[in-house]
């Protein structure tokens, strides 16, 4: 059968793109080498009847009403406001950062309108570089250096294996930080869990009379078979040019479950371990869908150099890789034939609703210009 569009890859990605081109009659046949769609934000029912996230916790948030509504057409969403801890001095303390947060670190009552001028005062009384040289200088500059050797430093360490002054600044973003006692993680308007898992989401999205789908085919040993108008690569940039610039790296994750016999684990989803043991962050599943059993299931976090691709790595040295790479993708765009979008094939940190949203721009884009 002729297929007008190959997708490669059924992530967010791909089903996004795949969808938007069903929708405007084209053929589409979907490529994804695993044997399941959905790509990094796969999800599963365990024995205990707990949703599991294969490749760590997930959690959907978008100030993007687009987005939102897009992904509410495809699955109803359970109503979940994520809420994170942060292990440290032998204390469960509300991470990110808010008056609650200052008061067990500091021991003070703040009242709203005195926590900026408390932590400019933190600020003032730290060394670091202006403009921010590194990772600690950004978040330094934000909080002081009392919270950031208490939440950031040896978390960053963990989780990179560098000290955080080798890391580029872009590693850090805006702290996010509360003046009030909110706190949620996420601040964002439109928030949830797909009510029946990320997997039935997707599933969902490709699920259209002009979608066929091929699980557990990698697209480099097929990709002459197919004599497509246009191409949607969500699959690894460096890959796709046969590595001519060299390997992009990524730093991966180990993800060990285990089921603890009682009904609760621990009083929120994640709580962060900054600086002690060698896990970063221990994930209770049962909170994302507020789902019942006995037992419950968890997941301890240990930050890998090399296996499943799951971080970008922003060092000089790959961000140069990346922008010969980008060069000839845009070449490949201009011709009409190709589009890259997504983690692996724009070699760029995305959440979820970003990488929706970039689908649909590059497609809005693509018919723009044809
Ligand atoms: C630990 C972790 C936690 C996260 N938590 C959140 C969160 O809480 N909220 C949030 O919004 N975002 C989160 N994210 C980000 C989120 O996972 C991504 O934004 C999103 O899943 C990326 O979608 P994608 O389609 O670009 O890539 P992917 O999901 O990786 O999809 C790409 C697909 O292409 C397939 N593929 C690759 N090469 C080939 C090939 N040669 N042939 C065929 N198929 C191929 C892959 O198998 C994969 O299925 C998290 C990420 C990680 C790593």
């Amino acid at each position: 059968m002729k297929y007008d569009v190959v997708v490669v890859g059924a992530g967010l990605a791909g089903s996004t793109a795949a969808r938007i081109l069903a929708e405007r009659a084209k053929k589409v046949v979907v490529v994804e080498k695993h044997r399941h769609s959905a790509g990094h934000c796969h999800d599963y029912r365990d024995e205990n009847g707990i949703t599991v996230h294969t490749y760590g916790p997930h959690i959907f948030h978008t100030n993007n009403k687009r987005v939102w509504d897009f992904v509410n057409k495809f699955s109803e969403f359970h109503y979940y406001q994520h809420r994170v801890l942060s292990y440290a001095g032998g204390k469960l303390i509300p991470f990110p950062i808010n008056r609650d947060t200052l008061a067990e670190v500091f021991g003070i009552q703040l009242a709203t309108y005195e926590v900026e001028d408390f932590l400019e005062k933190e600020v003032n009384k730290s060394k670091f570089n202006t403009p921010s040289r590194n990772f600690r200088d950004v978040v330094v500059s934000q909080v002081g250096e009392r919270l950031y050797e208490l939440f950031f430093k040896n978390y960053t360490m963990k989780q990179w294996e560098r000290d955080p002054e080798e890391l580029a600044p872009e590693v850090a973003s805006r702290i996010p930080v509360r003046t009030n006692r909110d706190d949620r993680y996420f601040a964002d308007r439109y928030q949830g869990i797909p009510k029946y898992g990320y997997t039935k989401l997707v599933e969902s999205i490709l699920d259209h009379p002009n979608i066929s789908i091929l699980l557990g085919t990698d697209y480099f040993e097929i990709k002459d078979l197919f004599k497509p108008d246009l191409t949607v690569y969500t699959g690894q940039l460096d890959r796709f040019f046969d590595y001519k610039y060299g390997e992009l790296e990524y730093r991966s994750l180990k993800l060990e479950l285990k089921t603890i016999d009682k009904e609760y684990y621990q009083p929120v989803a994640v709580v962060n371990y900054p600086n002690d043991y060698d896990w970063t962050r221990i994930t209770e599943y049962k909170y994302f869908l507020n789902e019942k059993s006995d037992k419950t299931t968890v997941c301890f976090e240990y930050p890998l150099a090399k296996g499943e691709p799951y971080y970008i790595v922003m060092t000089q040295e790959n961000m140069e890789k990346r922008d010969k790479y980008m060069k000839e993708v845009e070449k490949l765009e201009k011709s009409g034939e190709y589009l890259f979008v997504g983690r692996l094939a724009e070699y760029k940190y995305y959440n979820m609703d970003q990488v929706i949203e970039a689908s649909m721009r590059k497609l809005q884009n693509y018919s723009d210009n044809i």
